[in-house]
């Protein structure tokens, strides 16, 4: 198996203290319809496999521990501050399982060589990095984390947990659901009216990347500080899972970590 090369944000490989990337699902050990690199464990797919395919991300970027999470569409938030914190909750590799795991949307921790894993299969992971207090977070924000403003949710516990500036965090978003595919046909009832100007003229089409563009802007995060990757995970089923195009899919993951 090829040693993967992941995407990465420009703007965040400026930092030397910082390792992260987005994995696409050209390399891996899956099958079938999870054909890839699947890291997620609630797919359907053969967990042996899954945990080769984690196992794999982790080797290929040099980490040896990483946080996934019970994502659940919801706004809570895994603050981790010291190892006791992670302890129990942190994968370490094939033939282990953490004891428990946080039901959480994003996650916030200074430990270094701790991984934050978010995956997605349409959704957006948002990483974020401050560099003057070295704070990283990942963020799992789909239609349901944006019309709750998790990001918001997130930055604010960058800044009064861990004392960060809003104008030091940098942003990444993912690979996810384009404007050219986020058809929501019933937008009145799922999305507040903050959301509904982001909407196409004359169709249910939204542009969720700059939906987080502008929810990171409104709570600080220069605009020169946030990088989207611009790819569409429903038009790069060659690239990317994707749960609108296909129902049985697997889930690709961003990681991010700061380097020990
Ligand atoms: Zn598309």
């Amino acid at each position: 198996m090829a040693v993967l090369s992941p995407l990465t944000f420009n703007s965040l490989n400026l930092f030397p203290g910082l390792v992260h990337g987005v994995f696409s699902r050209t390399e891996g050990y899956s099958k079938g319809p999870f054909l890839g690199l699947n890291v997620g464990l609630s797919t359907g797919d053969d967990p042996d496999i899954v945990n080769r395919n984690r196992a794999l991300m982790l080797s290929s970027i040099g980490l040896t521990r990483v946080l996934f999470l019970n994502q659940v569409h919801g706004t809570d938030i895994a603050v981790i501050k010291s190892e006791k914190d992670a302890a129990d909750a942190v994968w370490k590799g094939q033939g282990t399982a953490p004891s428990k795991i946080f039901k959480a949307d994003a996650a916030v921790t200074n430990l270094k060589g701790l991984g934050l894993a978010i995956q997605v299969a349409d959704c957006q992971a948002v990483v974020l990095y401050d560099p003057d207090k070295e704070v990283i977070a990942n963020v799992h924000s789909g239609w349901r984390g944006s019309a709750a403003n998790i990001i918001s949710r997130c930055i604010d516990t960058m800044v009064t947990q861990f004392g960060c500036s809003p104008a030091s965090i940098r942003a990444g978003i993912s690979p996810s659901l384009g404007p050219c595919c986020a058809q929501f046909i019933n937008y009145k009832q799922e999305f507040p009216k903050a959301l509904w100007q982001y909407k196409e003229k004359d169709r249910p089409y939204f542009d969720f990347w700059q939906i987080s563009r502008d929810q990171l802007g409104a709570h600080g995060v220069l605009d020169e500080h946030i990088e989207t990757m611009g790819l569409c995970t429903r038009c790069r089923t060659d690239l990317f899972y994707s749960f609108r195009a296909n129902k049985a899919t697997g889930r690709f993951a961003a990681v991010i970590a700061l380097k020990i």
